[in-house]
């Protein structure tokens, strides 16, 4: 048996602490309810109209054959459409708007279709778990970019040395950003596409959470910035916009160049995306541009977001509010690691969060704790972690 061991590629992806963490819980399931702001999987079904435009879709007797990879015609126009109607962004539906079975699927399989081993991959640390495994999927090497406090979570370009811009071939960028909720402004992504211009980076921005943001605030697509979609491509997704992570459809949009391999590369892999599912997801875009269905995700988001940090603040545990996302990003109290913070927090108030450093090494000393569940449910989180007394206590020697 020992001869027979998976591919090191696949052992690259293999993420110790989410194993870890999962194991931990179900232990801790036996004695008591585990609440869970582990992983960033919506709790909330998509709303009426979708569900009614997915189940009128599945009585036509001609959704059931092979979908087109790149989406179909109807779908990429409406794509194209609702980018104009939020960024003011024009794409050519045909050339610059390509379906996805989620992002996912295009982000693990960006680097297989652009980068070589001997090349070099910029991505955020801390950062969405998949950025790192793309590059191992791909066998080529990681460049972490540091994202830290004191430079508002962005990646400080400037550092990045020649060595490393004369081999990198890719940057990966996610604002709203998870796991650290920061947002970034156009003036940022300028600097990027100066920056990717100039030393003849590819750029793909993942725009995951761009309709769940609070107070107003919208985000912007990356490919606002004039000359962005020459080197640019950017990923957005139905999952968290409109609660619709278990159908699997996302797009990538921008550069022509540059989405073509990866869409040779998936036309090889899959056959696209249920034709029901694009015809409800077509359904959500469309409606968003009439005004008709008003989207409720930021102020179910906003409102978990409002209750759980207010009564954090309360009992001591005093958190930045996010602008975006669907995450908390937290300081752990002082002399503690996230690992043993995150397990102590598992053990004795039951509250399920993610060390910082499952997202790279720039995550320690945070955990984050995804807003997944019901007000009271957060609030019984909090009224545990009070309990339980974590926040005073001594760290481990
Ligand atoms: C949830 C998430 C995704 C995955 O989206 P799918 O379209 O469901 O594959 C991608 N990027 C980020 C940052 C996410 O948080």
């Amino acid at each position: 048996m020992s001869r027979l061991q998976p591919a090191r590629r696949v052992q690259m992806l293999s993420s110790a602490i989410f194993t870890e963490m999962a194991r931990r819980k179900q232990e801790a399931a036996r004695r008591l309810k585990v609440i869970d702001l582990g992983i960033g999987s919506p709790d909330t079904p998509p709303p009426p109209h979708l569900i009614e435009a997915l189940t009128e879709a599945v009585q036509r007797p001609d959704v059931y054959g092979y979908p087109l990879s790149e989406g179909s015609p109807q779908f990429r126009q409406t794509v194209a459409e609702w980018y104009t109607y939020r960024f003011g962004v024009s794409l050519d539906p045909e050339r610059e708007v390509h379906a996805l079975m989620g992002s996912q699927d295009g982000l693990a399989h960006l680097a297989l279709a652009w980068v070589n081993p001997e090349e070099l991959v910029l991505v955020p640390d801390p950062g969405y778990p998949i950025y790192a495994g793309s590059v191992h999927l791909a066998g080529a090497e990681l460049y972490p970019m540091p994202l830290r406090a004191e430079n508002g979570y962005l990646p400080d370009l400037e550092a990045i040395p020649d060595e490393v811009r004369r081999r990198a071939k890719l940057m990966i960028l996610n604002y709203p950003n998870n796991p650290v909720s920061a947002v970034a402004p156009l003036s940022f992504f300028e600097q990027v596409v100066h920056f990717a211009r100039k030393h003849e980076i590819i750029v793909a921005h993942d725009l995951a959470y761009s309709e769940m943001a609070f107070d107003g605030y919208r985000p912007p697509s990356f490919l606002q910035v004039p000359g962005a979609k020459e080197i640019g491509i950017e990923f957005n997704s139905f999952s968290k916009s409109f609660n619709m992570a278990g159908c699997r459809v996302a797009y990538v949009v921008g550069s022509e160049t540059i989405i073509q391999p990866l869409a040779q590369l998936k036309s090889n892999i899959d056959y696209g995306v249920f034709h029901a599912v694009q015809q409800m997801a077509a359904a959500a875009l469309a409606a968003d541009m009439t005004g008709a269905v008003p989207n409720q995700v930021s102020s179910l988001y906003q409102e978990r977001r409002d209750v759980f940090l207010s009564s954090l603040n309360r009992i001591g545990w005093r958190i930045e509010p996010p602008k975006a996302t669907m995450f908390v990003w937290a300081p752990v109290p002082a002399g503690w690691t996230s690992r043993q913070f995150a397990f102590h927090l598992l053990e004795k108030a039951g509250v399920v969060v993610i060390p910082g450093t499952a997202f790279g090494q720039e995550g320690e000393g945070y955990v984050r704790m995804a807003l997944v569940q019901k007000t009271d449910e957060l609030l019984e989180a909090v009224r545990r972690i009070e309990q339980s007394g974590v926040l005073g206590e001594a760290p481990p020697e």
